[in-house]
Order: structure tokens, then C-alpha cells, then sequence
């Protein structure tokens, strides 16, 4: 399923990309890519940190994975391309994915003539672990 989105997307396919991608779909715990890197030097003992950002360049470029800020923190990365919300732990600062529900429609005075075309939730609590 990698090796078809790569061929379909003109990626060319390395141990590192396939690496990254296998990660962040089996593992959707929305890494950071000092987390990516730790897991790859698991694997392929000395990659360095540059290869892992060049690595996730190609694979946001590609469109195959979005990269998203929280909190000012490290940008996280994540390879579930559907529409979805996120939940954040207070406690652990573990961030999820919650399924995809409709928001209501801003009013127009909220809106003051902005386009609006998605609205993604965040929310925050405690995780099955801290609670
Ligand atoms: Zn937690
Ligand atoms: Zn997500």
C-alpha cells in the first residue's frame, strides 16, 4: 500500500521514506520528527537528523503526510489523511485521532466574510492512560 502510493505519487521509494510511512500509519501517535529519528537509528543505525527532515519534506510534499503545529511545540507528523479531529492529554501531552464529526456553521457575524472551508477540533482531557 506504501509502494503503491509512492509509485502513484512519483515518490522514489528509499529504506528511510518507507521507513517514515510504515511508522506513522502503524503507529498513529503523531510523531515528532526527533521521535522519527530515534525509531530510524533504531533501524538504520546512523541516519542523521538531516535525512529524517529531508525525508519528511518529501513525503508533505507528496501530499502523503501533513505536518501540523500544537502549542507552539515540535510539528508533528501524520500519515492519516482522512478527515479527522485530534484529542491532546493534558496529562501525557499524547495527541490522537477522534473520528471525523460535523461542526455547525459559523454565523456570519463570526465569519465577518472570511471562507471557511474546514474546522478541525481539538480536544483536551485526560487519555485512557492518565485518567
Ligand atoms: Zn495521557
Ligand atoms: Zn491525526
Amino acid at each position: 500500500m506504501i509502494d503503491e502510493a509512492f509509485v502513484r505519487l512519483g515518490v522514489r521509494r528509499t529504506p528511510q521514506r518507507f521507513f517514515i510511512m510504515e511508522h506513522l500509519l502503524t503507529r498513529p501517535d503523531h510523531a515528532t520528527a526527533e521521535d522519527l529519528w530515534l525509531a530510524l537509528n533504531r533501524r538504520h543505525a546512523r541516519a542523521s537528523r538531516a535525512t529524517v527532515y529531508n525525508t519528511l519534506h518529501a513525503l508533505v510534499e507528496a501530499g502523503l503526510v501533513r505536518e501540523f503545529a500544537l502549542d507552539g511545540k515540535a510539528v508533528r507528523y501524520d500519515a492519516n489523511l482522512e478527515k479527522h479531529h485530534h484529542f491532546i492529554c493534558d496529562q501525557c501531552g499524547a495527541v490522537e485521532d477522534i473520528d471525523w464529526f460535523e461542526t455547525p456553521p459559523l454565523k456570519r457575524s463570526q465569519s465577518k466574510g472570511r471562507i471557511i472551508r474546514t474546522c478541525e477540533v481539538i480536544l483536551r482531557g485526560d487519555c485512557h492512560k492518565c485518567r
